[in-house]
């Protein structure tokens, strides 16, 4: 009787243990054979912060999902570490994109990616019209789409997506050659991406290049408290930058001999060998019809994040006219995107964003000090350097481009 027992235990152990195995070896192929068919149908447009990062959250907590990824980008960017980047040796390559294909791997036929670019969203009928760089237009229907698809700058610097991932990647090179044999570099605007732009280069070089750092504004970084402004101003005067405020660059051009000339709202010329602009963003909404927009091309949004008068379109990120664009300001909207996702789909009420939480910045001047404040608090250069100028937050792209941060 008790080795009956025994027996039938340790057969049943055996099935289970054997049952695990196989599941363990085959469990990409039963991922695979999972019936798609009646899920329903997500589209995210954008493959950078915004879109790689709601799309894993609603992979990972909504069962009966799949999702198609559209974005003329294979890889993630992480532009935040661009200043330090248009160093030569500033970063490595691989520690600033990382491409975003095999952390998906793991949803197995709930996802599926479009190499494309979305020229038309159609809202009646719930379908995006995608242009491939082989001249094709694909037509996707969705049940809910994302519009994720961000910004580019104003002006040619390699601070966001060029298009893709090979002219990017290709941009940034270029521009670290000319960094590198500029003898005198111009850089335009006061704001963050100017301050630690001009404090980068001017670690590197200060003493052997000219640095010239010219602002409309009546200080640096205006958005933050008085103290802030000063040391950064402080901070960038000792790495041997000259700054020049309260003068716009009203224009600028390229002349035969490469060097590009300044014209200044001072009526002043100036004369650099490069010319590299930090202001303006301009939002990838040229698909989004206008009534969704506000003048600036931002997309308008609800207190949901749903794209204003819109039920099953929904905004994250730069793109979006919620927030100013800023990557913490782009990962609380993906979460909230993720979570609203899921609860509309399992019949629940999407719940309200709210646009709260302290203002903050953590600005660094080269790799030894920085400046910035969390709201009033204004934060110690140590720190800043600590938490933000010895990497950039670059050991965060892993995570985000794999999903295991999520
Ligand atoms: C130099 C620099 C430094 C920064 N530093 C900081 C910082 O320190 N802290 C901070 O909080 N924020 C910082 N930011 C802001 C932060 O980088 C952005 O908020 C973040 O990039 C927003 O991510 P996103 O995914 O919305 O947009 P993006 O990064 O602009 O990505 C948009 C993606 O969509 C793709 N796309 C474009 N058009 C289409 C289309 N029609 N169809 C499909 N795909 C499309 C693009 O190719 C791209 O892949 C910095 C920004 C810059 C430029």
């Amino acid at each position: 009787m008790v080795s009956q027992s025994v027996l039938n235990t340790s057969t049943i152990l055996l099935i289970t243990a054997s049952v695990f195995l196989y599941y363990l070896r085959n469990r990409k192929t039963l991922q695979r054979e999972i019936d798609t068919t009646n899920m329903k149908t997500i589209v995210v447009l954008g493959g950078s912060f915004a879109g790689v990062s709601t799309a894993h959250r609603i992979l990972k907590k909504t069962p009966d999902v799949k999702i198609t990824l559209v974005s003329p980008d294979t890889h993630i960017f992480w532009n935040l570490a661009g200043p330090r980047a248009i160093v030569p040796d500033g970063f490595a390559d691989e520690k600033i994109f990382a491409p975003f294909a095999p952390g998906f791997k793991q949803y197995g036929d709930r996802y599926q990616f479009v190499l494309g670019t979305a020229e038309s969203l159609d809202i009646q009928g719930k379908k995006v019209v995608v242009a491939t760089p082989a001249g094709q237009s694909v037509v996707l229907e969705y049940d809910a789409v994302i519009l994720a698809t961000g910004s580019r700058t104003a002006d040619d610097v390699p601070y966001k997506s060029k298009g893709s991932f090979e002219k990017t990647r290709d941009t940034l090179h270029e521009f670290q050659e000319k960094v590198k044999k500029a003898e005198s570099i111009v850089i335009g605007g006061g704001g963050s991406t100017g301050v630690e732009t001009a404090g980068e280069i001017a670690y590197q070089y200060g003493s052997t290049k000219k640095i010239t750092l010219v602002t409309n504004s009546p200080t640096l970084l205006t958005t933050t408290p008085p103290s802030v402004q000063s040391t950064a101003q402080k901070q960038l005067t000792a790495l041997k930058v000259d700054i020049i405020l309260k003068t716009k660059v009203d224009s600028h051009q390229v002349l035969p001999s490469g060097q590009t000339e300044l014209t200044l709202s001072s009526g002043d010329k100036l004369l650099t060998d490069l010319y590299l602009p930090t202001t303006g963003l301009v939002p990838n909404s040229s698909y989004v019809p206008d009534k969704l927009k506000n003048a600036g091309g931002y997309v308008l949004v609800d207190e949901y994040l749903h794209a204003q008068g819109t039920t099953d379109v929904w905004v994250v990120g730069d793109v979006s006219s919620v927030q100013r664009a800023q990557y913490v300001n782009t990962e609380k909207q993906a979460t909230h995107v993720a979570k609203n996702i899921g609860l509309v789909l399992s019949g629940k009420p999407a719940v309200k964003y709210s646009t709260g939480g302290g203002d903050m910045l953590a600005c660094p001047t080269g790799k030894k000090t920085g400046t910035g404040h969390f709201g009033s608090f204004k934060l110690p250069s140590f720190m800043v350097n600590m938490v933000k100028g010895k990497t950039y937050f670059t050991q965060n792209l892993p995570g985000i481009a794999n999903g295991t941060a999520f």
